[in-house]
């Protein structure tokens, strides 16, 4: 069973240092998080996991790592100067802001208001008699189109004309290097340009943890192809996208594909879907997947007057601008969804009950814990040779944990999802013949329990055969 509910998670992980409530010392700042040293951990594997699969392991996936800050004119090509905005209604009792159109899909569900007019918003949230989240009344402002871009002042002088954003997604910055990356890569259709980074957001509503905020991450990729076979690649997209995600653990019950209705699409978009995870308040999007045709290219051309026309390396008469597949990952979300499906609580035959994260070994923060029974020298000093071993001649995050009793610092490693405790007592330095023999260690397994007994020399062994699998 993952996690039933957010709070679950909340607390885990503030308690344990994944993450922690930005600004904490001073109150806070609304729905800013920030990631203690093992929420870093997990979120350089799960960048590192996702840029290995869809980048290293691949020949026609190149990287990039382009500027938050663009020149303004980027976002006025893309569209999103005129139209990145959602529909905000003010709560006339409270104050409150909400997104109107959210607050209807909840109720009327995506496909009755993809087509929703603004003018529209305010009379449905009363005729369906719609409450306020805060105070419970139901009093709407009319709705009004509110941008989400973050804008900021570039320079010392404060005027318009130095008014610049900050990127509200990263895909943008791979349209812009699409003419930079053909003429030093020598690519071949298809191909794509990926990137991972930060990405800003003035949402109207941000919560449910790290689900919506304003600042956060994004794994996006745009992949180039020829007009006419993008279909193929869309499909093939989706599958190991889907891929992915289940074999890093999300359990296939907990995940859907949702088609957008025509209603829905956007206007530059022939077809797209969104992988949903079942979040405890019900589903919601993880990844995005657009066919984009050539939308972004031919604006781009439009508003920079530059020709980013592909060549055809086997027919250079051939000029044309490719069409594009989008997939898009929110980073965060993902993390959370991993955090989310690794909880359990399980009954042990004690009847005490262990919380456990179970990552895939691949995204668990920490790979080995190393623990000495006692603080006693001896003992202290075998368990650091152990620790010095292991990060010496492995690259892997070892641990070393001596405070508390060995069951409490069990239970510390499984909250934290560690696969693998190695446990140094008084067998291992021939102290005591009934632990164990000289010079062997305990291994104990999160997941199994299974603890076996093995030479210090078959330790490395042994770790490797447990990654293997
Ligand atoms: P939503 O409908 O939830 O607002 P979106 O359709 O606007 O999302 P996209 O523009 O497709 O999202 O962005 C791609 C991905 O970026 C999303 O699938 C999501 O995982 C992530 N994302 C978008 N907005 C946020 C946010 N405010 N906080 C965290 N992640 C986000």
């Amino acid at each position: 069973m993952p996690a039933t509910s957010l709070d679950q998670i909340v607390s885990l992980c503030k308690r344990r240092g994944f993450i922690f409530p930005g600004s904490d010392i001073y109150g806070g700042l609304a729905n800013t998080w920030d990631y203690g040293p093992l929420g870093t951990e997990l979120k350089n594997r799960v960048k590192r996991e996702w840029w290995n699969t869809f980048v290293r392991s691949r020949n026609d996936i190149v990287g990039l790592d382009s500027a938050i800050l663009m020149n303004p004119k980027v976002w006025e090509a893309s569209g999103h100067v005129g139209s990145f905005s959602d529909p905000l209604v003010d709560c006339k009792e409270c104050n409150e802001r909400f997104r109107g159109d959210k607050l209807l899909e909840e109720k009327l569900g995506v496909e009755a208001t993809a087509v929703l007019q603004l003018e529209q918003v305010q009379p449905m949230l009363k005729a369906e008699k719609i409450h306020c989240p805060n105070c419970g009344k139901n009093n709407w402002t009319e709705a009004k189109q509110f941008n989400l871009m973050f804008e900021t002042q570039q320079g010392v002088v404060k005027g318009e004309s130095n008014t610049i954003y900050l990127r509200p997604e990263t895909a943008q910055g791979i349209f812009v290097n699409f003419r930079n990356i053909l003429q030093t890569q020598r690519m071949r259709l298809p191909f794509g340009i990926a990137q991972i980074g930060k990405a800003f957001r003035n949402e109207i509503t941000p919560g449910n943890f790290t689900f919506r905020t304003r600042e956060f991450e994004q794994m996006e990729i745009e992949y180039f192809a020829e007009p006419g076979c993008t279909d193929d690649a869309f499909d093939e997209w989706r599958e190991s996208v889907w891929e992915w995600y289940t074999s890093l653990g999300i359990d296939k019950k907990r995940l859907r594909v949702r088609e957008h209705s025509d209603e829905e699409l956007s206007h530059y978009s022939s077809k797209t879907v969104d992988i949903e995870y079942e979040f405890p308040w019900g589903w919601g999007e993880l990844f995005g997947l657009a066919n984009r045709g050539d939308f972004d290219l031919s604006q781009h051309e439009k508003f920079s007057k530059e020709d980013l026309k592909y060549t055809d390396p086997d027919d250079p008469t051939r000029k044309f601008l490719p069409h594009v597949i989008e997939p898009s990952f929110g980073c965060d979300r993902t993390i959370l969804t991993f955090l989310l499906e690794a909880y359990e609580e399980e009954e042990l035959e004690n009847g005490d009950v262990r919380t456990v994260m179970k990552f895939d070994k691949r995204l668990a923060p920490i790979d080995v814990a190393v623990l000495p029974l006692s603080k006693k020298e001896p003992l202290l000093e075998k368990a650091q040779e152990i620790q010095r071993m292991l990060l010496a001649e492995t690259n892997l995050v070892v641990d070393f944990d001596i405070t508390g009793s060995i069951g409490k610092r069990y239970r510390r490693q499984d909250e934290i999802g560690t696969p693998l405790c190695v446990t140094v007592d008084f067998g291992t330095i021939g102290e005591d013949a009934e632990q164990g023999e000289p010079d062997t260690i305990t291994v104990r397994d999160r997941d199994t329990l299974k603890q076996d007994r093995i030479p210090i020399a078959k330790l490395r062994e042994k770790i490797a055969e447990y990654w293997k699998a």
